[in-house]
């Protein structure tokens, strides 16, 4: 017997019969999911083929906003990632009003010995960076435990897991911030280059470095 109502037999199947669609449907699209997406993720590091389309991805950013400045602004912001992509529980009914920016950044760029610097997108996953770090037996300061958490997410979001005690916020490790503005240009937030200046806030599409 459930314990309320459904409206419809669809309705009636997902809430009484769950694991039906649990297991038959959503567990092998995710197993799908992960594989293309590790393939994917992969080639993509090993051809060294993201940071080449980097500036390209950056400028379609900043062309939306720009078509956005054309018009009459009246409405805000936002990014284009739909709720269910996300880890956050929130429905974002605001994005249906917003304008929604699209962000194709999900790659990590380039992880530099030397300097110790990993340099990403904001749509790079712990998982992501997890998979091409631990080889060579690195790590970034804070690694919140989830895989699918992005970096830009954590850095709007202030992340935290519990090395934060030592190293701050996620946020805090993060030495660069490339910025795409609201008046479409484009700027770069350093720590090192611009030390004076390093509590600029990331919006959109950005590049990140780690210490
Ligand atoms: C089960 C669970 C476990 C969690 N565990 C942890 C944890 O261990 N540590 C922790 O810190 N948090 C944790 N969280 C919370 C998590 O940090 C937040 O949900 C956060 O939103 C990160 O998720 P996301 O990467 O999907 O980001 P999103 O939800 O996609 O983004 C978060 C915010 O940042 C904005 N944003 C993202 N990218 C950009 C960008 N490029 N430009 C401008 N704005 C941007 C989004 O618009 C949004 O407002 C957890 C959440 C859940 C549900």
């Amino acid at each position: 017997m459930t314990s309320f109502q459904t409206e419809s037999l669809l309705e009636y199947l997902l809430v009484e019969y769950r694991w039906i669609f649990v297991l038959f449907i959503l567990l092998p699209m995710s197993a799908v999911g992960k594989v293309w997406s590790t393939i994917r993720n992969y080639v993509v590091f090993i051809m060294n083929s993201a940071p080449k389309m980097h500036d390209q991805k950056v400028k379609e950013v900043q062309r939306q906003i720009k078509e956005w400045l054309a018009g009459d602004r009246s409405t805000r912001l936002c990014t284009a990632r739909p709720s269910w992509q996300t880890m956050n529980v929130r429905h974002g009914l605001y994005k249906k009003t917003y304008t929604n920016i699209k962000i194709n950044l999900v790659d990590v760029l380039e992880v530099d010995t030397d300097k110790m610097t990993v340099r990403c997108e904001p749509l790079a996953t712990m998982g992501q960076l997890s998979k091409i770090l631990q080889p060579m037996g690195l790590s970034i300061p804070v690694v919140p435990e989830l895989d699918q958490l992005t970096v830009g997410g954590l850095v709007m979001d202030t992340g935290v897991e519990t090395s934060a005690h030592i190293y701050g916020l996620f946020q805090h490790s993060c030495i660069e911030f490339e910025l795409v503005l609201a008046d479409g240009s484009v700027v770069i937030s350093s720590k090192i280059r611009s030390p004076r200046v390093p509590s600029i806030q990331p919006h959109l599409g950005y590049r990140e470095a780690f210490q």
